[in-house]
């Protein structure tokens, strides 16, 4: 177990009802990924700063060729062993997350502040983040209901665009809008 007071990081924390992207007071808990991996007493190399500042500043999950490139056009000493060396680091520390979706490629995001879901459009490999607060109690009921307590999950759709005028009534900008 990892379980770190020093950050009060909690990635099975459900309870709050914030929207994405809303970091609530949590102060120290903002630190940049660079000051994480700093305070676990991890050695910083100018190199693993680079790749530690891709990952925080992309939002749209890249896989390691995708950190390579965008890593490497910051520093060209940077080498493709150094971004996969770094990562694999920075995950055992319990600071990046990794995830498939079933393209076959590992793609690697910051553990979130906040608990969030994904949808995958399976056509252009586009991934959406979601939190659903309904989403969020079945799956803890359902767990208690199989007599568990939930302490984290990880839920993906698999989707493909709505074809619009096929008969549905998808609407001409791109919302996301749940019919209740
Ligand atoms: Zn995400």
């Amino acid at each position: 177990m990892k379980a770190d007071a020093k950050t009060g990081k909690d990635p099975g924390n459900i309870a709050g009802s914030a929207a994405m992207g809303d970091t609530g007071t949590k102060g120290a808990i903002e630190q940049s990924l660079e000051d994480q991996c700093a305070a676990r007493g991890m050695r910083m190399t100018d190199q693993r700063r680079t790749i530690a500042q891709i990952i925080q500043n992309a939002h749209d999950h890249p896989d390691v060729e995708e950190l390579y490139r965008r890593a490497s056009a910051r520093d060209s000493r940077i080498s493709l062993s150094t971004v996969y060396r770094t990562l694999n680091l920075f995950e055992e520390a319990g600071l990046v997350t990794r995830h498939d979706f079933k393209d076959g490629r590992a793609r690697f995001e910051p553990i979130p502040d906040t608990h969030h879901d994904h949808l995958i459009d399976i056509r252009s490999g586009r991934v959406i983040e979601f939190r659903n607060e309904e989403i969020e109690v079945i799956q803890e009921l359902i767990a208690r209901r199989l007599g568990y307590r939930l302490v984290d999950h990880r839920l993906e759709l698999y989707a493909v665009p709505l074809e619009r005028g096929a008969g549905n009534a998808a609407p001409a900008g791109n919302q996301s809008k749940e019919t209740p």
